[in-house]
């Protein structure tokens, strides 16, 4: 069975851990580098990139998690995670840590303050029926590079991507019961 690794320092991890779950597969909420082992994919919740770069330091994630994902793990990166993946992070703090160099631009909090919370029916390549996507002080995706798939997009603006074997959303998909796009990860993972 495909064991998910969930990043459990901070934010919205439990919720992933259900959805993970609901689709059948183990799911372990990690916060230690030997807690990596026999992990098949990682999930990087959303939450606040910064506070969980201070604490992927202190508990020497870092590097660890870099690794898998450069020897090519698969990840779901929601919201802070999705930044965490970023190549590029406009607005963010010079301490944040960066575990991957996705080909993307986002803008931390790129959604402003009036609507730094909102919903919207996402219609998803391959699917007919809508996505009620909740974002939360979500990133703004502003470039995407070579090899990069835009899966939905809200006003124009990238908010579900993927890249090889990163999939990334700018909202939280843990927080509706929809688990399409926890399911569309699960088969990347193979
Ligand atoms: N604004 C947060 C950050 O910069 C992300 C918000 C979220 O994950 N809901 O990390």
């Amino acid at each position: 069975m495909t064991t998910v690794g969930v990043l459990a320092l901070q934010g919205a991890f439990q919720r992933h851990i259900e959805a993970v779950e609901a689709c059948g597969a183990s799911a372990r909420a990690i916060k230690l580098p030997d807690e990596l082992d026999g992990v098949d994919a990682l999930v990087l919740p959303g939450g606040e990139s910064t506070a969980m770069s201070l604490l992927l330091g202190a508990n020497g994630m870092t590097e660890p998690l870099r690794d898998l994902i450069a020897g090519g793990m698969p990840v779901f990166g929601t919201c802070a995670g999705m930044i965490l993946m970023a190549e590029k992070v406009l607005d963010g703090r010079s301490d944040q840590v960066q575990l991957s160099n996705v080909p993307i631009t986002v803008r931390r909090n790129g959604y402003g303050r009036q609507i730094a919370s909102f919903e919207a029916d996402l219609p998803i390549d391959g699917h007919d029926e809508p996505y009620r996507a909740v974002f939360i002080r979500a990133p703004k995706v502003e470039a995407v590079g070579d090899g990069v798939d835009v899966l939905a997009s809200v006003d124009d603006d990238p908010v579900l991507i993927r890249s090889g074997r990163v999939l990334a959303a700018a909202f939280h998909p843990e927080l509706t019961d929809d688990l399409r796009l926890h399911k569309l990860f699960l088969e990347l993972v193979g």
